[in-house]
């Protein structure tokens, strides 16, 4: 089996298709830097959907890849996504494809992303009151806008999760609503701590709302005991109400890593392949693909198994390492 330095098999593939997007969420893409003027991909370097099929059958075959998520930027932005699904539900191996979206163009789209072969989504929403919400997310969409995405997804049978980021002085009063917002209704809601990725958020550790703090405030109303990982490397620490009204999770990436059972890696749309979220620079898999794309696996088993990343363990022991650019979440992916 593929492993890594720190023996971790290669078993999830992240895939940005776009770095643009119809959101300015201020902890991820603050809009004075991500204005009218910004550089945004131009589309010959993005890859193309058989570029990214290609990629991916090599990920699978030289891996234990078994789940797929894309995300971006939005992907929703990328044109004609369905058919890219419709070519990667067909790669033998691959049991789950997931994505990541702000949900707006949900309504839109979920049909045919169900259709095609799109097992999950998780919608991305941190607040549920909607000047907050505008605020947060630089720009004039409604909270319900999501909420009729959420119900889209589900009425076409997508499985759906919430991802909530929490930031101090942004959010926290958003905390309980959501809970109470999202228990009995089969949906998960998962908080993610405030992260360090890129450098455009000017992130300080005093912003983050740690998993201690949140499953206290949580627990304070609706007591929660904890639950079962679903599978090994899950990110998500998972807790159950007592009461019986379902789940939460919380992402933990800041205040209790999980590098060890990290199993991920990221392509970007424009074909750089990422081992760790906190990366400062890729390997120029588009390279590969357009000119010798017979040596995609044997270039991907070399990368992952020369893998050393533990950017989240090492950080609050190192805070001097990575102080230089970091690659910007809107091109890694969440
Ligand atoms: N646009 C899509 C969305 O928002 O769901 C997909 C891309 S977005 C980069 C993926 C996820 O990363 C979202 O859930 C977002 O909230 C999260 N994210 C972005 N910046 C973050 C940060 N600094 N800390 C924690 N999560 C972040
Ligand atoms: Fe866009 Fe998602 Fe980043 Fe928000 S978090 S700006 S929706 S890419
Ligand atoms: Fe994986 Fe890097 Fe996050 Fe650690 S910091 S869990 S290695 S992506």
């Amino acid at each position: 089996m593929l492993l890594d330095k720190r023996n971790r098999p290669f078993r999830d593939l992240r895939i940005s298709v776009t770095d643009k997007c119809n959101l300015r969420c201020r902890y991820c893409m603050p809009k004075e830097i991500f204005d009218d003027n910004f550089p945004f991909l131009p589309k010959n370097e993005l890859l193309t959907f058989e570029e990214i099929y290609e990629i991916t059958k090599a990920a699978v075959e030289i891996g234990d890849v078994k789940k797929l998520r894309l995300t971006g930027g939005e992907p929703l932005l990328r044109k004609d996504l369905p058919e890219l699904i419709a070519m990667l539900s067909k790669l033998e191996g691959v049991e789950d494809i997931a994505m990541t979206t702000n949900g707006i163009l949900l309504p839109k789209y979920a049909e045919s992303l169900k259709k095609a072969g799109l097992h999950r989504v998780s919608v991305s929403l941190d607040s549920l009151d909607n000047t907050r919400f505008q605020e947060i997310t630089g720009r004039t969409m409604r909270v319900q806008q999501v909420l009729d995405g959420i119900e889209a997804a589900e009425r076409a049978g997508l499985k759906v999760k919430v991802n909530a980021v929490v930031k101090k002085g942004m959010n926290e009063e958003d905390v309980l609503p959501m809970a109470r917002h999202f228990r009995h209704t089969g949906v998960t809601l998962r908080y993610i701590e405030y992260m360090d990725v890129g450098n455009a958020n000017g992130w300080k550790l005093d912003h983050v709302l740690s998993k201690k703090e949140i499953i206290a405030m949580i627990n304070d109303e609706f007591p929660i005991e904890s639950a079962a990982p679903s599978y090994k490397g899950e990110t998500a620490d998972r807790f159950r109400y007592k009461d019986g009204a379902g789940e939460i999770g919380v992402i933990s990436s800041v205040s209790d890593a999980f590098c060890d059972s990290c199993s991920r890696a990221r392509l970007t749309a424009d074909g750089q392949l990422i081992t760790c979220l906190f990366a400062v620079t890729g390997t120029d898999l588009k390279k590969v693909v357009r000119s010798e794309k017979e040596q995609l696996p044997e270039v991907l088993a070399g990368l992952w198994s020369r893998r050393d990343d533990a950017y989240s363990e090492q950080r609050l022991k190192e805070t001097k390492k990575h102080h230089g650019k970091k690659l910007e979440m809107h091109r890694v992916g969440g």
